[in-house]
């Protein structure tokens, strides 16, 4: 496996990174989750854009441009002769002084992996997921912006634990105001009498890109989408509900809380844009 780190591929063995990189004492970096389809990176764009305005809103400068970080990125699936995988793309602060202080940092390291997918078991992807209310908000959109897509992921691993410890794969996380915002690594839709919801980047979710992907092939389908504010009580009543994010692509949820969604089997609605959706990636 060869690991781009800071304009070199280098081995796996030889990818490391200093002990007082502020990615490690402080969580004090960014990164990106990107699907590889038949070698090609799938959006991208979105993902790039989405790192530097992760970046940007943290105040750290990434030392390569967006067109520099597209070839690398292209180069180290290339390097790997992947042609379906998965790649990690890290920004950290670099290395420091055992302070806070970002100006005592210098040398962010940039850090992408191209490896192989690790995907929820495959008979889930037919049967669905079930899932459980994380007693864990999400964070506080004024504290940290969940739209940062930060290196600091402790809020969702708290609610995942939640979901692992009750025998979830994954977890419904609320916001601040009580209101649905996503899971702990997914974003979440559900369907009501045709028409499909989901929160909005208000409600204080990562503006996930598989999202965008799902809402524009909904619309395309021919269905009403609304980013509105989604209650528990919303889901509970549903007739179908889903997941999206890049590593889970689309997933119908099946239960919550223990109690069945729908008839308790993923739904017709879903089962199309679950369709779509890899039509959409494979073609
Ligand atoms: N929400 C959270 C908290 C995530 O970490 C992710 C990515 N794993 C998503 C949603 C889905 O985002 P995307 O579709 O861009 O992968």
């Amino acid at each position: 496996m060869k690991i781009y780190l800071n304009g070199q591929l280098v081995s796996k063995e030889d990818a490391t990174v200093s002990v007082f990189d502020h990615g490690l004492l402080y969580g004090d970096g960014v990164f990106e989750g990107i699907r590889i389809y038949s070698g090609k990176c799938f959006l991208l764009d979105e993902h790039i854009e989405r790192l530097y305005e992760s970046a940007r809103a943290i105040r750290l400068e990434i030392p390569i441009d967006e067109q520099e970080m597209e070839k690398a990125i292209n180069e180290t699936v290339a390097a790997n002769e992947l042609t379906d995988g998965y790649i990690r793309l890290v920004v950290t602060r670099g290395s420091g002084s055992l302070g806070l202080d970002i100006r005592r940092t210098s040398d962010p390291q940039v850090i992408i992996i191209a490896d192989k997918i690790s995907l929820y078991p495959p008979e889930l992807y037919e049967q669905g997921l079930k899932i459980i209310t994380a007693s864990t908000l999400r964070n506080h959109p004024q504290a940290l912006s969940p739209r940062i897509k930060s290196l600091n992921y402790l809020n969702n691993i708290l609610a995942k634990i939640e979901g692992t410890d009750a025998g979830c794969l994954e977890a419904l996380m609320m916001n601040h105001k009580g209101e649905v915002a996503e899971c702990t690594g997914d974003n979440i839709f559900i369907v009501k009498n045709g028409v499909l919801r989901t929160p909005s980047t208000d409600a204080g979710i990562l503006d996930g890109i598989t999202r965008r992907a799902v809402i524009r092939l909904a619309r395309e389908a021919g269905l009403t989408v609304e980013e509105v504010t989604l209650t528990r009580h919303d889901i509970y009543v549903c007739d179908e509900c889903f997941l999206t994010g890049s590593a889970a692509e689309v997933i119908a949820v099946i239960e919550l809380d223990g109690r069945p969604i729908g008839d308790g089997k993923p739904g017709e609605i879903t089962k199309d844009l679950k369709e779509r959706f890899v039509k959409l990636t494979r073609s």
